[in-house]
């Protein structure tokens, strides 16, 4: 039997939010073609599988795609993010990306999308449901899957759980609640804060929660990225902050305790030195409701759940029958940790972050990139990779590589432009600024002074450890 042949520009692994970003960017900036295909029956990428009161832990007005605002711009009334830029839902956010499909992508006539799709290699794709096989012929390949996370729905459980044990992936914690029960909440990445968070704002005592801490984190302040005007001077001290704290630390521990005491940074528990940093942000409400949470058990990861005992990799605490225990311990990070690898080699494309901590905005950067520069080289010298983070050391190692970035950038006119008027891009703000914003100047000009301070410090820093160049 003959394979239907799609004929493209571009085939997209991935209707996730970078390969909606970049497909979005692309569309609005070239006349190409592209087929979109994803495992999916529906576009969102892993929120498909989130669990249910899942919210993005950063504000909506900066994600998604480029054409479309998420979100009506509300600011919360109540709630841990009260008086904060509203924070999308996962079913918002579903909801959000299916009309970028439907109204936007689609219409253009220009996009064809094969959900329940399995792209086998660079030129097969197979539906989940027939079984049917098709042949795209498409000049690049975008591969909008490389930094994917895993999810606890789809994730195998790493520890046993004995028979009459009650232990819950966090997508099914709701439907698991019991009067009078106990619970355990295993794991303390995005997942793990947000199920004590739910627990804890539906009404259940904080003492009725154990939470098992494998590793602490250094957490962002929401505060510092709300978007408007208004706010633009928070979010310029912030950067200030974070430079000034890079230009003068003596030690990686001791950038840390410099960006503790501006507020850069925030951590749960002030006694017990963080290993991690992947960009996990709360409110200092949110930090505070945590804080409650006084039985915190730092005894490593969970080896076994058995009936009376949890055994752990330093030691074991007890339980029973009435505890829920809920496994929130698959997504300590919410990205995936792979390598990084070029983003434009030749006919492939793979996205990945070209500013720190921001997916749906770099890919978005990459689409136009492709759109408007020329030789793959030149592609990536503009769009070098920020890896992910996932400890100290590796945050300060990204910022090493982050921070000349604003450098580089600034020397390109066509770059600084389109990022002014990017909906995805944090900073656009700055682009506004005027003589009349005597506040947002100086602090601006406290950036500045410490950046290139910041960029040698940071490389003298690494070298001492013995670190390498993050890119
Ligand atoms: C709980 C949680 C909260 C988060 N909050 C934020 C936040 O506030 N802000 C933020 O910027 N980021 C946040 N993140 C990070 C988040 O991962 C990214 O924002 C983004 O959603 C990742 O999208 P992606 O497209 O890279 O991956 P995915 O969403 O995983 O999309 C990849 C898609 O590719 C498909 N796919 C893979 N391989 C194939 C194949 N061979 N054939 C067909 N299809 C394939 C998959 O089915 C999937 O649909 C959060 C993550 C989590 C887990």
């Amino acid at each position: 039997m003959s394979m239907e042949t799609v004929e493209v520009d571009y085939l997209v692994i991935g209707a996730g939010a970078a390969g909606m970003a970049f497909a979005d960017t692309l569309l609005t900036e070239t006349q190409a073609t592209m087929a979109i295909a994803d495992r999916h029956h529906r576009p969102g990428g892993h929120w498909n599988d989130a669990y249910p009161f899942v919210r993005l832990h950063q504000p909506s007005y900066f994600y998604g795609v480029n054409s479309r605002p998420l979100g009506s711009g509300a600011i919360d009334a109540q709630g841990p993010n009260k008086g904060m830029s509203e924070l999308a839902s996962g079913a918002e956010i579903l909801a959000y990306f299916d009309g970028v499909m439907r109204q936007r992508l689609l219409p253009s006539g220009r996009v064809h999308y094969f959900p329940m799709t399995d792209v086998e290699d660079d030129a097969t794709i197979v539906s989940r449901l027939s079984g049917e096989r098709r042949r795209v012929k498409a000049r690049k390949v975008v591969d909008a899957a490389y930094l994917s996370p895993s999810v606890p729905a789809t994730t195998t459980r790493s520890f046993g759980v004995a028979p009459g044990v009650t232990c819950v992936p966090v997508g099914e914690l709701p439907r698991a609640v019991r009067p009078g029960a106990s619970y355990v909440v295993i794991g303390a990445g995005k997942t793990g804060i947000d199920a004590c968070l739910w627990l804890l704002e539906s009404g259940i005592d904080p003492r009725q929660i154990s939470w098992i801490v494998p590793r602490d984190s250094w957490l962002y302040d929401r505060a510092a990225f709300q978007p408007g005007r208004e706010n633009l001077a928070t979010l310029i001290s912030f950067m200030a902050n974070q430079v000034e704290a890079m230009a003068e630390g003596e030690s990686v521990d001791d950038v840390f305790a410099r960006l503790e005491a501006k507020g850069a940074v925030l951590r749960l528990d002030p006694a017990v030195k963080p290993t991690m940093h992947h960009c996990a942000i709360v409110t200092r409400t949110e930090l505070a409701a945590l804080r409650k949470i006084t039985d915190v058990v730092r005894l490593g990861r969970v080896r076994r759940i058995d009936g009376d005992r949890i055994l752990l990799e330093r030691g074991e605490i007890p339980t029973d029958a009435d505890t829920v225990h809920v496994n929130c311990s698959a997504c300590a990070f919410g990205f995936s940790n792979r390598p990084p690898c070029p983003i434009f080699e030749g006919r492939r494309i793979t996205l990945q972050w070209t500013r720190n901590c921001s997916p749906t905005f770099s890919a978005a950067m990459i689409a136009h990139v492709e759109a408007a520069y020329g030789s793959d080289a030149e592609k990536n010298e503009i769009c070098t990779v920020i890896p992910t983070p996932r400890d100290p050391l590796r945050w300060l190692q990204i910022m090493a590589a982050d921070l000349p970035k604003a450098l580089q950038w600034a020397a390109r006119p066509e770059l600084m432009a389109w990022m002014a008027q990017s909906r995805l891009d944090l900073i656009a703000g700055l682009a506004t600024l005027g003589e009349t914003d005597v506040k947002e100047l100086a602090e601006l000009e406290r950036y500045r002074r410490n950046l290139a301070p910041a960029i040698e410090n940071l490389q003298r820093l690494l070298a001492q450890t013995g670190a390498p160049r993050a890119a």
